[in-house]
């Protein structure tokens, strides 16, 4: 395919054609070749046009284990921020066939009334096999919706993987969402991830389960003071609420909302765009160099020699290591 041509799904996408978008995003994911070209091809294209956009898109992270009521929760703001003619695009990362081979997620029909919404978008991306794949995938789809006119990005994940942290990485506001009652680790969240949200909501604040969550609330703004202070100076917030009551729901939105009008004026938002931009880019150097490096032919033939010369003693690691990567380099 030339490069110089214009990608048919170009204008598509920019005007904002759902089908057009999940075609891209297809091509994103493929293993062929041709189709990551292409979608680079398309990548490329689009950026320019999402320069001239004035206002950028927001975009959230939901992370929280299966079961918590993620796609409850996203649900219900999506409906809400739809129904204030606001575009919503939803991508879930399901990582059940690195987990169990079956999904997670389930065959469940997820989110089908923000699903009929003209206003939503919602695609759910299998993780990928290959190295980095998850996070490269995620982030350039990211830049899809945008292209495709979507204002508020919200990327779920479950919180027991390797994921949300990546996932952290990409977004301008990352939530995380707990039971009522458990602790963190029956609920398997691990350290890290609760220390990077941005707010932490426990869900599921309702009926006979209220009381519960209203403790829950308390012990978590508690441990939250065990972690370093911020360096924009933010407090963390526990919120209460139920995604299927849809209490609450607004007020952690109007909190996200004045967080980022927040980092905007401090000049915050578009730095840390530009960080994650960076660290998305050296993340890409270093698994396109991983990849190449294992797929190369020449390479994994000359591994096996050198493998036995370790074993036998004849070279030193350090040797060895010089040998391959210079023989990496000299392609
Ligand atoms: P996910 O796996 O985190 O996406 O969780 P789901 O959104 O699929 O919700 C799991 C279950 O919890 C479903 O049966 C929901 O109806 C239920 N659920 C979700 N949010 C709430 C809530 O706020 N209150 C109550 N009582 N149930 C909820």
């Amino acid at each position: 395919m030339e490069t110089h041509h214009k990608h048919p799904l170009t204008d598509l996408i920019s005007s904002g054609n759902t089908q057009a978008l999940s075609k891209a995003i297809s091509l994103l994911e493929s293993v062929l070749e041709s189709h990551s070209i292409a979608a680079e091809q398309l990548l490329d294209q689009l950026q320019s046009h999402s320069k001239e956009r004035s206002v950028p898109s927001i975009r959230l992270g939901v992370s929280g284990v299966p079961g918590v009521g993620k796609s409850t929760f996203i649900e219900a703001l999506g409906l809400q921020l739809t129904k204030k003619g606001t575009k919503v695009a939803v991508l879930t990362i399901d990582p059940s066939s690195q987990l169990s081979g079956g999904s997670i997620l389930g065959d469940k029909n997820r989110m089908h009334q923000l699903s009929q919404s003209p206003l939503a978008y919602i695609r759910t991306t299998p993780t990928a096999t290959h190295l980095g794949g998850v996070a490269k995938n995620t982030r350039n789809s990211i830049q899809l919706c945008e292209a495709a006119g979507f204002e508020v990005i919200i990327v779920e994940t479950v919180g027991v993987g390797q994921s949300e942290l990546e996932v952290h990485d990409m977004v301008d506001f990352f939530l995380l969402l707990h039971l009522p009652g458990a602790g963190d680790e029956i609920q398997g969240i691990k350290r890290g991830i609760m220390e990077v949200a941005d707010a932490l909501v426990v869900n599921k604040a309702d009926g006979a389960k209220a009381p519960l969550a209203k403790k829950s609330q308390q012990l978590l703004q508690h441990a939250l003071h065990a972690f370093p202070s911020r360096d924009n100076g933010w407090k963390v917030p526990v919120f209460l609420a139920s995604a299927t009551e849809e209490s609450g729901i607004d007020q952690v939105w109007e909190t996200i909302e004045n967080y980022l009008a927040l980092q905007k004026e401090t000049g915050n938002f578009e730095r840390q765009r530009q960080q994650q931009q960076i660290q998305g880019w050296h993340a890409e150097i270093k698994n396109t160099l991983q990849r190449a490096f294992s797929q190369d032919p020449n390479i994994q033939n000359y591994l096996l020699v050198l493998e036995q010369e370790i074993s036998s003693g004849e070279i030193s690691m350090q040797q060895c290591i010089k040998k391959a990567i210079a023989a990496f380099r000299g392609k």
